[in-house]
C-alpha cells in the first residue's frame, strides 16, 4: 500500500516504534524486503541512494519498487536516500518516490536551511515530504564525530525548512564500525521533545540492539539499514555453488538471506507490532 513519507512515519510516532528503511540495489533486494514486510505485517521504506537515480539502475529499479509497494497490504514508501541536489530529487519524484531526502549537512546552518527549504517547496507541490540532515553523519572510515546535532539549531532548522523528517548526528556513522558506537540517547530525547519532525537514525548497521531500542524509546522513528543488507546479500551469494547457472535458482538463496535480515531488523524496530 503506497504511503507518503510523513504518513508512514506518523504510524511510528503513534505506536512508539521506528519504521525500518532498507537500501536496495537489485530486484532481489526488493523482493527480500517485500517478503519480510508481508510475513511480519510491518510497514517498510524502500530507499535508493541518490547516485542510483542518475543511472540505469535507478530507472529500472524504481518500477520494481513501485510494484512491490502495490503488492503489499501494509504501508510502504519509496524514498531517495542522501539526495545530493535538486536534480536527483526531481528525478526521484519523476520515478515515483513518495519521500525525498536532501543532504546539505556539510554546509553551514543558514545555507543548509535555504537549500533544504527550496527542495521542501517543490516536493510539497509534488505531494511528498522531505527528510533533511542536520549535524553531519560521516563514515566509519573517519573518526566518529562527537559534534552531536544541537537542539536549538534543530528547532530553527525544522521551523524554517518545514521538513517532516530530520536525520540527526547522535554518534552513528555509515559503514562497518571499527569500534562499537555509543549513541547520545539524551540528545535524541531532547530533540524529540523540542521539534515535531520525525527523527531519523542513519548508520543503523552494527549498532548494538540495546542501543537501537533506547534510541527508539527516545524518539527515533526511521532507522536506515544499508551496509548490513548488502552484506546479507553478498554472503548469501558466496555460500552458493558458482556453477549453478539458472540465475533465478542461484539468486533465491541471497534473496532469502535479505528477507531474514529484514525480518530481524523489523522486529528490532518493533514495527511488526503494527
Ligand atoms: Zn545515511
Amino acid at each position: 500500500m503506497r504511503f507518503e513519507l510523513n504518513e508512514i512515519l506518523n504510524i511510528g510516532e503513534k505506536n512508539g516504534f521506528a519504521i525500518p528503511a532498507f537500501n536496495v540495489y537489485t530486484m532481489e533486494n526488493v523482493l527480500g524486503v517485500m517478503n519480510a514486510a508481508q510475513e511480519t505485517g510491518s510497514p517498510v521504506i524502500f530507499q535508493m541512494y541518490s547516485r542510483l537515480f542518475g543511472t540505469q539502475v535507478g530507472k529500472f529499479l524504481a518500477p520494481v519498487i513501485l510494484e512491490a509497494i502495490n503488492e503489499l497490504k501494509t504501508p510502504a514508501a519509496f524514498h531517495i536516500d542522501h539526495g545530493t541536489g535538486e536534480d536527483m530529487v526531481i528525478r526521484a519524484i519523476r520515478y515515483g518516490a513518495t519521500g525525498a531526502m536532501i543532504d546539505a549537512s556539510t554546509l553551514p546552518l543558514q545555507e543548509n536551511i535555504s537549500k533544504t527549504k527550496r527542495v521542501v517547496e517543490f516536493a510539497t507541490a509534488a505531494g511528498i515530504s522531505v527528510e533533511g540532515e542536520l549535524g553531519h553523519i560521516g563514515n566509519t572510515a573517519e573518526e566518529i564525530s562527537s559534534e552531536y546535532t544541537n537542539v536549538d539549531d534543530a528547532v530553527q532548522y525544522v521551523e524554517q525548512t518545514s521538513v517532516k523528517a530530520l536525520a540527526i548526528m547522535v554518534g552513528t556513522a555509515h559503514g562497518k564500525y571499527k569500534q562499537t558506537p555509543k549513541l547520545a540517547i539524551d540528545r535524541i530525547a531532547q530533540i524529540h521533545a523540542a521539534t515535531d519532525a520525525h527523527l531519523v537514525l542513519h548508520g543503523g548497521s552494527g549498532v548494538p540492539d540495546e542501543q537501537i531500542k533506547q534510541a527508539i524509546n527516545a524518539g527515533i522513528r526511521k532507522i536506515n539499514f544499508a551496509t548490513d543488507l548488502a552484506h546479507a546479500f553478498i554472503d548469501g551469494c558466496r555460500e552458493l555453488d558458482a556453477k549453478k547457472y539458472p540465475l533465478d535458482v542461484y539468486l533465491a538463496h541471497p534473496t532469502e538471506k535479505v528477507k531474514e535480515f529484514a525480518i530481524s531488523k523489523i522486529k528490532l524496530c518493533g514495527s511488526d507490532k503494527y
